[in-house]
């Protein structure tokens, strides 16, 4: 069973990594409690457990007891055994408590990819994973090593402090840090920019001038001051990576040469300085981790605003989109015969009107044909409405083709349409009118093989005509003369046309 297996191996490898990482610490225990003032173990199994869940807990007791008896070995007598066996097991719970618990905990209220996004997140994080769980470790350790008999009641105190501020500092230096490289965007730009160099190298020099260089006194306190500063700056502008590396890196780099005795935060005595010195640093990590927090906090609210700006942007460019659309078709609709597809009566007057005021400005030669087709009652009357609905689109169609771009059409009436040509003589129209007439002959309508005529009456434009009635009256005359004329003909307005009694136009024979 390989995920068994897995498990096995995942638990070794979590006791393995306590117990190097705790003696690692061990280096720089301080008596009596041999407490660390980094308890580097804290940070690694609360973000393990976190990354991985809590099943890991068999790895921290383990890793914990095995701490311990490497940590206080004395098998001198029985007595010293049991000792090292209830401390070593009482380490492993608080441990387990303050690792895997708080991880359960922490996960009620963020998830760990959430962590530096939002100030609560953050403040769960610092109120349970550091201060919570190195609380709950200090206190059962510490009470396993008085039980033990390896420490007096009077050094309780101050054990739990120092462990207390050890653990807390622990979670403080390492959690963020691996947190934010495990859950790290791969997009993530790799190298450093010019600010980030810049505040690493700062934060560097102030660590060394004020902890390691004999400058002394004013020189080393200012250092000291500015090293806050410069994580400020770094939270509120550099990358998540790096801030918290920052974290770690003054962490380690005060910690390290203060346990050693030197820096200007020695106190009195030994214990007073590391937890002077690790105040000092849960109060920067605080700082650091709720600024950060903010600031990530302000960015995804200005990102949802902005987010919300474009969806409202683009709701905005569909809707009017949509109600340009709504008007292109309401206009198409008004301004077009909803059988035929061809402009309709208002329309073909009022751009009639326009082309007959730029041919008569422009001294140019236009003409109107106007056709009705013939019996068309009859035709309805004989074959249904339908036929004749299909016959009037067919007609529609077949016109629309036949026309130049430029010039109009219109179904004016019920069977009957007309067309303005522009730039076209007299004779160019009855030339047009000729050709359409023969086009509808040679047309078939549906199963009946039914083809049509039509009338056709022609006008030109006259410099003295004010509106396009004036040259339809006179088309209009020329068609009657045509319907006059035995039909499916061309007729030619002439003024002979207007007495009725002898006027006979020129007609194109049928
Ligand atoms: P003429 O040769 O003298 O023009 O005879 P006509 O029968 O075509 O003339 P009339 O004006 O008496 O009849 C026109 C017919 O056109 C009457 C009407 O029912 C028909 N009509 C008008 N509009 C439509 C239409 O949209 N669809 C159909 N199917 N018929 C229409
Ligand atoms: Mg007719
Ligand atoms: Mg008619």
């Amino acid at each position: 069973m390989p995920t068994f297996w897995f498990r096995i191996s995942e638990i070794a490898l979590v006791a393995g990594l306590y117990v190097l990482t705790a003696r690692l610490g061990q280096t720089l225990a301080i008596p009596p409690g041999n407490v660390t003032p980094v308890w580097m173990p804290s940070g690694l199994m609360l973000t393990w457990a976190l990354l991985r869940g809590p099943h890991i807990w068999p790895g921290v007791i383990l890793g914990a007891f095995l701490g311990n008896v490497w940590a206080y070995a004395d098998f001198s007598s029985f007595g010293s055994a049991v000792q090292l066996l209830l401390a070593g097991i009482s380490n492993g719970i608080g441990d387990v408590l303050a690792s895997v618990g708080c991880s359960i905990v922490l996960h009620r209220y963020f998830r760990p990819f959430r962590m530096f996004h939002s100030v609560s997140s953050a403040s769960a994080f610092l109120v349970i994973g550091v201060a919570g769980g190195a609380a709950v470790s200090a206190l059962i350790g510490v009470s396993g090593l008085l039980a033990a008999g390896l420490i007096d009641a009077q050094n309780y105190g101050n054990t739990f402090a120092t462990w207390f501020t050890g653990d807390a500092i622990g979670v403080l230096a390492i959690t963020p840090f691996a947190l934010a490289v495990y859950l790290s965007d791969k997009t993530e730009r790799v190298l450093p920019g010019f600010e980030t160099v810049a505040n690493f190298l700062l934060i560097t020099s102030a660590i060394y001038i004020a902890f390691w260089s004999d400058v002394g006194g004013l020189m080393q306190s200012f250092e000291l001051a500015v090293l806050p500063v410069l994580l400020m700056w770094a939270s509120l502008r550099l990358s998540r990576i790096y801030i918290s590396f920052a974290l770690l890196f003054l962490i380690g780099g005060i910690i390290v040469p203060t346990a050693l005795g030197q820096g200007p935060l020695q106190g009195i005595d030994r214990n007073t300085t590391l937890i002077n010195t690790q105040l000092l640093l849960g109060v920067i990590g605080v700082l650091v981790l709720t600024l950060h927090a903010t600031r990530e906090q302000v960015r995804q609210q200005v990102r949802h605003l902005e987010h919300v700006k474009d969806t409202l942007d683009q709701k905005v460019r569909e809707r009017t989109a949509e109600l340009e659309e709504a008007k292109r078709k309401a206009e198409e609709l008004a301004s077009t015969d909803a059988l035929t597809g061809a402009p309709n009566r208002r329309v073909f007057l009022k751009r009639g009107n326009e082309e007959l005021n730029r041919a008569i400005r422009g001294g140019e030669d236009a003409c109107v044909i106007m056709f009705d087709l013939d019996h068309f009652k009859e035709v309805n009357d004989t074959y249904g409405h339908q036929i004749g609905d299909r016959i009037l689109k067919d007609c529609a169609a077949v016109t629309m083709g036949f026309v130049r771009n430029y010039d109009l059409f219109g179904r004016i009436g019920g069977e009957e349409f007309a067309v303005f040509l522009p730039n076209t003589t007299v004779s160019g129209g009855q030339n047009v009118a000729e050709k359409l007439r023969q086009a509808f002959l040679e047309r078939s309508v549906s199963s009946h093989k039914l083809n049509y005529t039509a009338s056709f009456g022609i006008s030109s434009v006259l410099e003295k005509d004010r509106a396009l009635s004036m040259v339809l009256r006179r088309a209009d005359l020329a068609m009657y003369r045509a319907k006059a004329n035995g039909r499916n003909c061309v007729v030619v307005y002439e003024p002979s046309l207007e007495d009725k009694t002898t006027g006979e136009g020129s007609t194109t024979p049928a």
